[in-house]
């Protein structure tokens, strides 16, 4: 299959590479030229593990390239996947589907023979209709099926999630893409990576209820573990507890600052915008999203109840500024309301991230950035442990408390137990935990 991918970014990347390595011809394109320079000279604008090599192993196999040119591309592809970003629009927070709907124009201009357009981005109910009229409208004479294919993957573990998915969720009104599609993830299908075929707004509302979904289990334990803080119960147990019920499962129920990223603020919201719309409101996200924005701030609070109430003046050391372990991605990170309700509170900030620094520079700029977890430490009254990257999780805390100014930690993700900090000198405060556990 001739594959074309518009949008290079976390999805667009790493879906076409994973397409080269099962085989298929693919072009990337991104509208950023110096992203497309920098994939030509094999440099990877994002992290993600194994992505670099698997980039290199298919340009070098000449089955993966990179343009900014969509003409050439889109007229020689059977398939093209609209990858772009779906942001939150600013003001109502339904999602901009500007992007899609440009996308969407100029594969019109370009499209020759039968195409399939595949949308992956995430997209409210009802985009499939859209882009297909706006391709009707761009150009009449295009012979096109516009399917939905929406991605699961994971930042962090992309590559692993793409090749090894739960389920492919395939939404179609043309049986004429049934086949193509079907081609397309051969590889994963013979490896029984079941394939469910629905209809496209079916699909397109798949996407935003799974991620509702885990929003929601995310919030909800969350709950619990306030509740475990006033009645002396530990979350951790209690999450073990309810999760090795198969019913229920054990994952994304780890208590922790709320939940943020590029996709579960905005998708949620544009979920809860599009059923009011249609009338039928989506009352347990609603309460999710309003729950999860107050906790970013309440754990702001928090670490100055930790530092005992008064941080004016007071130096605090975050260690962990991306939205989760494992990428470079800043978007929504709760880090950014944590920071900044710590320096309402009049403290200074210290940040140190592995891989989010260049990002985390350009959203937070009134911090100072360390170069590693001690450098930020050096002189801080208080440390907290924002995002659990596997660097913090076997700190030497004897040579923290030698550079620190006074031994606090704040460990908002659950890490360490109580004793292998305080046996150190460390005053411990971690969430929904006793404060002995
Ligand atoms: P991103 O911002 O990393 O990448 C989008 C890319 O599209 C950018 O490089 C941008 O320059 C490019 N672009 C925009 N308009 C273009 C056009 N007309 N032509 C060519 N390139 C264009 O976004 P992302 O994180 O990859 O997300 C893409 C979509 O996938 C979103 O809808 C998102 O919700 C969804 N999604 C993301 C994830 C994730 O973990 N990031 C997971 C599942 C689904």
């Amino acid at each position: 299959m001739r594959i074309t991918m518009i949008g290079s970014g976390y999805v667009g990347l790493v879906s076409g590479v994973c397409f080269a390595d099962f085989g298929h011809d693919v072009i990337c394109v991104d509208k950023d030229a110096s992203k497309i320079a920098a994939l030509q000279h094999g440099e990877i604008p994002i992290f993600e593990p194994g992505l670099e090599q698997l980039v290199a192993d298919n340009v070098r196999a000449g089955r993966l390239s990179f343009t900014t040119d969509v003409e050439t591309s889109v007229a020689a592809s059977d398939v093209v996947f609209i990858a772009v970003g779906t942001p939150s629009r600013r003001g109502d927070g339904h999602a901009d589907l500007s992007y899609v709907y440009a996308a969407a124009r100029e594969i019109a201009e370009h499209v020759k023979d039968f195409t399939v357009i595949v949308t992956k981005s995430t997209v409210p109910v009802g985009t499939g209709d859209e882009v297909e009229r706006i391709i009707r409208e761009t150009n009449p004479q295009a012979d096109v099926a516009v399917v939905s294919n929406p991605e699961f993957l994971r930042e962090g573990a992309a590559i692993e999630d793409f090749k090894r998915p739960d389920r492919i969720v395939i939404g179609l009104n043309d049986d004429r893409a049934r086949g193509v599609m079907t081609e397309v993830y051969r590889p994963l299908y013979l490896n029984q990576a079941p394939l469910l075929f629905t209809a496209r707004r079916t699909s397109e509302l798949i996407k935003y209820a799974a991620n509702a979904f885990l929003a929601m289990k995310i919030t909800f334990i969350n709950e619990m573990s306030d509740l475990c803080e006033k009645v002396g119960a530990n979350v951790q147990e209690v999450s073990r507890g309810i999760g090795l019920d198969g019913r229920i499962g054990s994952k994304f129920l780890h208590a922790g600052p709320g939940y943020g990223g590029s996709c579960f603020p905005k998708d949620t919201l544009a979920l809860a915008k599009t059923a009011q719309d249609f009338d039928s409101p989506v009352r347990l996200i609603e309460t999710t999203i309003s729950i999860n924005d107050n906790r970013k701030r309440a754990m702001g609070r928090k670490v100055i109840a930790a530092m005992g109430g008064d941080i004016r003046g007071k130096t605090i050391a975050v260690l962990g500024l991306t939205f989760k372990p494992n990428t470079d991605d800043m978007r929504d990170s709760p880090a950014i309301s944590v920071i900044q309700a710590l320096q309402d509170a009049g403290a200074t900030v210290t940040g140190y991230d592995p891989e989010g620094m260049d990002n985390a520079r350009l959203l937070i700029d009134n911090i100072a950035y360390a170069d590693d977890a001690y450098a930020a430490a050096r002189g801080a009254d208080a440390l907290v442990i924002v995002t659990e990257w596997n660097q913090f999780r076997a700190l030497d805390f004897a040579r923290l408390k030698s550079v620190m100014n006074a031994p606090v930690l704040v460990d908002l993700r659950n890490i360490y137990r109580h004793d292998e900090v305080t046996k150190h000198g460390f005053a411990y405060t971690s969430v929904g935990r006793p404060s002995n556990d």
